[in-house]
């Protein structure tokens, strides 16, 4: 059992760096990456504790991407090193996009009569706000019953209190982690929610942006989709890689490497990622 895409505390996991770790040690996991959303300030924690417990770990970070689809574009870049200064400023735009976004979901929130504060959101996150910690909020706060109403009633694209993220086009976020000696993989696909035609002409059209890999086993893909990745990744020279999104209790349904328990990663995905990034 390995897992490729999970969040800590430095976004909007539950877990800190080394708690991460030390559960994947407990749940007898063989490999780990550690993939927070726009940020790798988890990482150095996380690659000194991994060395300390013996599991093999690799450096990574997960980037929203403008995608003109009915779905959304996330961007896994995977790295041997945790120190990534050619992706400091590109992470540090991030930032800020996501700061001046939480205030005014804020805004929108307080527009509907939920009285929440920015200092509220700060003292539940440790790193950077996402949604997730709206979500925590407003269930404590007594306005819905669980984060996944607070999703559907406020947050989920299309709902009123929602706000987009001022995103990076794909090119140039593939571009970045490129130019920080990574290995950027479109993270589960299904989310895209493109039919499989269009899904087989994207991708053609990722790789030509340098895009390496796709992200084939994840918590939400059913075998059939799996293996339509896993065919499409051998017709055009993709690494394959795959992971839970473990979130902690944000996402309370998903284990650490077992996603919604049939999750199976291949050993061989984290090998071959790994011997890829030793050639850059
Ligand atoms: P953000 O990066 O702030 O847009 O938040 C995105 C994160 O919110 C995702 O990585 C998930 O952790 C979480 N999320 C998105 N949609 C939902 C949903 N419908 N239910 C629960 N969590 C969600
Ligand atoms: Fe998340
Ligand atoms: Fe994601
Ligand atoms: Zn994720």
């Amino acid at each position: 059992m390995i897992d490729l895409h999970t969040h800590s505390t430095a976004s909007d996991g539950t877990f800190s760096p080394s708690e991460l770790i030390r559960l994947a040690k407990r749940e007898g996991l063989k490999a780990l990456a550690l993939t927070d959303h726009d940020t790798t300030r988890g990482l150095p924690e996380a690659y000194e504790v991994a060395r300390e417990e013996g599991i093999p770990f690799l450096c990574g970070v997960e980037i929203s991407v403008k995608f003109n689809g009915p779905g959304h574009f996330h961007l896994l870049g995977y790295f041997l090193s945790p120190e990534l200064p050619p992706l400091e400023e590109t992470l540090k735009a991030l930032q800020e996009a996501r700061k001046r976004r939480n205030e005014l979901m804020v805004e929108k929130l307080r527009a509907l009569g939920v009285e929440i504060t920015l200092t509220e959101l700060e003292e539940i996150a440790k790193g950077e706000i996402g949604r997730p910690h709206f979500a925590r909020l407003l269930v404590e706060k007594g306005y819905v019953r669980t984060p996944d109403e607070a999703f559907e009633k406020y947050l989920r694209k299309g709902a009123p209190a929602y706000v987009p993220k001022a995103l990076l086009e794909p090119k140039e976020a593939i571009e970045k982690i490129l130019q920080a000696k990574g290995i950027p993989v479109l993270a589960h696909p299904i989310t895209l929610k493109l039919a499989p035609k269009e899904l087989s002409s994207y991708l053609k059209e990722l790789k030509e942006l340098g895009l390496r890999g796709v992200e084939a086993y994840y918590s939400e893909h059913n075998r059939d989709f799996t293996n339509f990745l896993l065919h499409e990744a051998q017709r055009l020279g993709f690494l394959t890689t795959g992971g839970s999104d473990f979130h902690g209790a944000n996402k309370p349904d998903i284990r650490l490497g077992r996603g919604f328990g049939n999750l199976r990663v291949p050993k061989e995905c984290f090998e071959r990622l790994k011997k890829e990034l030793e050639k850059l």
